[in-house]
């Protein structure tokens, strides 16, 4: 029998989904228009008023947001409600100085770990179980999303955070965990270094996994699956909308269910902005309708998906979004850690170096590995292996405090890296995550 977090919502009817989405998206673009200045201002420059906004078909009139929109409103530009009421404070990973900060009023937070733990009673979760969380916890969104969901579920909870992995497998043994929370990179990690201990799948009591934050593939379920001896569920979501949770996998595994009552999606073309049908390859964009701190209006994500409104066999109505199949933008996740090109131009141009540099990512025992190849200028070229030794170590520095994570820096002879006569390739990314 499929159990629910939230039978009444989460099975509703189409006709009754799009009733509490219309009710709420009249509610939620007058509460932005008059709390939220910049917001206000880019639908004064359309020339759109609240009043305009009947239904969610109405939605399309709407400006769009977008991560610049974000950094430039960078910090308090989006926030909608007063300070005094928010609770907390979330912030994506990755990018220094104008990092992106979510801020949540406790209606926020409560929602949120509703719908993450809709995901959690969908991968089987309830009071009899031990969840165990190691999504980072702190600004990252991972940690205390799961780790909310599983209180609300009532599951005991095990807040490991990321990394320790000897301490995550002891706790997981002794305390019999029965539901893993992390990433899948993370999640294949344990179930190799649960084989390297000599443990077989049969031997822990997991059941279940909630795996997200980042893209992974089937080929990569099956092997977590496997080593694991469990069934695994993908989740996705992003700072921006609260983390994740805006959208999990039933037990159909065919894709994961948007929670229609809080977040709006639409598929559009990343060139023309223009809204695609149901089933159409586009970018995914979101319009939170009940949310207080940070409601963000038909924010892109720069995330490409297909939506579908099959009938799933869980019983769940809500529409359901493919795994993200690419971006629309150069965003490369690296370890969980989300890095752009332009990143690693700037620092290099800080630090002297040309902007002649091939980024390239792989992923080896489930690590992602991280390496830059730099032009050495002709002034800081030495035979001296020392000396180039220590400019990779310093430019190795200046990444890590940029990006938040370490590449592998090789200095090249000026003029060894490949021009290319149209579009730099700037980034090889051996993955095949998509
Ligand atoms: P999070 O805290 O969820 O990692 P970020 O804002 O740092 O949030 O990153 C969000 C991005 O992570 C999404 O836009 C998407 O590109 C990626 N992402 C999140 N979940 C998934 C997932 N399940 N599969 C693929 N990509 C994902
Ligand atoms: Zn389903």
């Amino acid at each position: 029998m499929e159990k629910y977090y939230q039978p009444e919502i989460e099975t509703a009817s189409y006709e009754e989904i799009r009733r509490i989405q219309n009710e709420k998206i009249v509610k939620q673009v007058r509460y932005v228009y008059d709390n939220v200045p910049y917001y206000r201002n880019l639908m004064d420059k359309k020339g759109v008023k609240p009043d305009d906004i009947k239904s969610v078909d109405d939605i399309k009139k709407l400006p769009f947001l977008s991560k610049d929109d974000l950094r430039e409103a960078y910090p308090y530009g989006l926030l909608g409600t007063d300070l005094k009421n928010v609770v907390r404070i979330h912030s994506t990973s990755g990018t220094t100085g104008k990092r992106v900060v979510a801020f949540y009023t406790q209606h926020d937070i409560d929602l949120w770990e509703d719908c993450c733990a809709r995901a959690i009673v969908a991968a089987g979760g309830s009071d009899e179980d031990v969840c165990q969380v190691c999504y980072g916890y702190g600004l990252f969104t991972g940690g205390s999303g799961l780790h909310g969901g599983s209180h609300k579920v009532g599951c005991m909870t095990l807040p490991m955070s990321s990394g320790n992995t000897d301490r995550q497998i002891q706790f997981m043994m002794d305390l019999g965990s029965t539901i893993l929370c992390c990433t899948p990179s993370y999640a294949a990690y344990i179930g190799e270094s649960l084989a390297e201990k000599g443990y077989k799948p049969e031997d822990n009591k997991l059941k279940a996994g909630i795996f997200g934050a980042e893209p992974w593939t089937e080929e990569m379920r099956q092997g977590i699956e496997k080593s694991l001896g469990i069934k695994a569920y993908d989740i996705y979501g992003l700072t921006e909308t609260s983390g994740p949770g805006v959208a999990f996998e039933c037990s159909e595994q065919t894709g994961m269910h948007i929670n229609e009552d809080h977040f709006y999606a639409e598929i559009i073309d990343p060139e023309t902005g223009e809204v695609l049908p149901e089933g159409s390859k586009g970018e995914l964009v979101f319009t939170s309708l009940d949310k207080e701190g940070f409601p963000l209006l038909r924010y892109r994500t720069k995330d490409i998906c297909i939506l579908s409104r099959k009938k799933c066999s869980c019983g769940r109505t809500h529409i359901k979004m493919t795994k993200p199949l690419g971006r629309s933008d150069d965003m490369m996740i690296i370890r969980g850690v989300n890095v752009f090109p332009s990143q690693i131009e700037t620092v290099l141009l800080k630090e002297g170096f040309p902007p002649n540099y091939q980024i390239v990512v792989d992923r080896v025992n489930n690590n992602d590995t991280f390496d830059i190849y730099v032009e050495c200028p002709p002034e800081l070229f030495s035979d001296k292996v020392a000396e180039m030794q220590n400019h990779e170590k310093n430019l190795n520095a200046a990444m890590r405090s940029m990006l938040g994570i370490g590449p592998k820096i090789h200095l090249v002879a000026p003029k060894s890296i490949e021009r290319s006569e149209g579009k730099a390739v700037r980034v090889i990314d051996k993955r095949k995550l998509h």
